[in-house]
């Protein structure tokens, strides 16, 4: 199998701000690996700093990986994942762009969908989120708010000195809608005890990693005293780390740049049902090529926050779409995304 790659850059339509500030640096990096044949299949490595990855180190870290794939199998999915790391450990969203491309290339062989592949039925999957940054200003926190009307569900991020006032303006402002909250990491546990009791007021269905990463017995402290389910991110990159939190936090939010591919995912799955907890996958900003491969998954999770592409200027690619919230997977083959026609 021969892989070529392609960084991508990315404009979001508003600065994308989170507790650990904003990033302009949006860049992806899409991998397209072609069989002896000619079989394609197409992935993407959204790749971030917060877990040491770059454009720049994607592509060190494919030229590692490119001899795996030449004397690789394409239909050894397994093996091809479980032999990356062995090569070169970490960079996770760098294999994670060769595993959605394998999976893309196996499902378009065989002419099917890769979530029907999975038998999965994409009428099982949950709405997803739409997300709300951190803005200090009311008048603009207000209009992303109207702009966000047609999705019933937004997540908003916290983690600034003035989340109380962000709460009051987004409920204000979205009194019917249901509201996540994302802190990443943000709050030392007494903070996120307290809160997680007004957030609790303001109807929230749950909290997404209110304290720092490495802190699992923080988490511990603020789920035994907080009415909302917490949910663990930044503390859960693979499967190994969902057992690790099983009995510290309600449920776990999956990413395929944190997981490093779609067969780990499908372990984190597995390893989330078997101790009770909740699944919800998330997403980096990337662009339907990135989230088309997370949300072939959607049918088996609880919660969706798959809108990494829907906060673009421009998405080069068309693939799965989350208009109103509701994920519409595509009916192609493989991972059913295609490029857009440029204008
Ligand atoms: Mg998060």
């Amino acid at each position: 199998v021969r892989l070529r790659h392609e960084v991508v850059a990315l404009r979001t339509r508003h600065p994308f701000v989170i507790a650990r500030g904003g990033a302009a640096d949006h860049r992806v990096v899409q991998v397209t690996l072609t069989d002896a044949d000619g079989a394609t299949g197409q992935g993407e490595a959204a790749p971030n700093r917060f877990y040491g990855e770059t454009p720049e180190t994607v592509a060190a870290a494919l030229a590692r990986y490119e001899p795996v794939l030449a004397q690789g199998n394409s239909w050894s999915v397994e093996a091809v994942e479980a032999e990356l790391p062995t090569v070169l450990r970490g960079n996770a969203a760098a294999r994670s762009a060769i595993s959605a491309a394998l999976h893309d290339l196996a499902a378009r062989r065989l002419g099917v969908p890769l979530h029907r592949l999975w038998g999965l039925d994409p009428a099982r999957a949950p709405r997803s989120s739409f997300t709300i940054g951190i803005v200090d200003d009311e008048a603009e926190l207000r209009r992303r708010i109207a702009e966000a009307a047609e999705y019933p569900i937004l997540k908003v991020k916290l983690g600034s000195a003035r989340d109380e006032w962000v709460m009051r303006v987004v409920r204000d402002a979205a009194p019917e809608k249901t509201l996540r909250v994302d802190a990443n990491a943000a709050w030392m546990p007494k903070r996120a005890v307290r809160m997680c009791a007004l957030l609790a007021e303001h109807g929230v269905e749950f909290v997404e990693q209110p304290v720092a990463a490495h802190d699992l017995e923080g988490l511990r402290f603020v789920r035994d005293r907080s009415a909302l389910p917490i949910i663990a991110d930044e503390s859960c990159l693979v499967a190994t780390d969902v057992a690790r939190l099983a009995g510290l936090v309600d449920g776990v939010n999956l990413k395929l740049a944190k997981c490093g591919g779609l067969r780990e995912a499908h372990r984190m799955i597995a390893t989330a049902r078997a101790h009770g907890l909740l699944v919800m996958a998330g997403c980096m900003v990337e662009t339907s090529l990135g989230i088309t491969a997370a949300a072939h998954l959607a049918p088996l999770l609880d919660f969706a926050d798959l809108d990494g592409a829907a906060l673009l200027a421009h998405d080069p690619m068309d693939g799965a779409t989350i208009t109103g919230g509701e994920i519409r997977l595509p009916d192609r083959p493989g991972l059913g995304v295609v490029r857009r026609a440029t204008a």
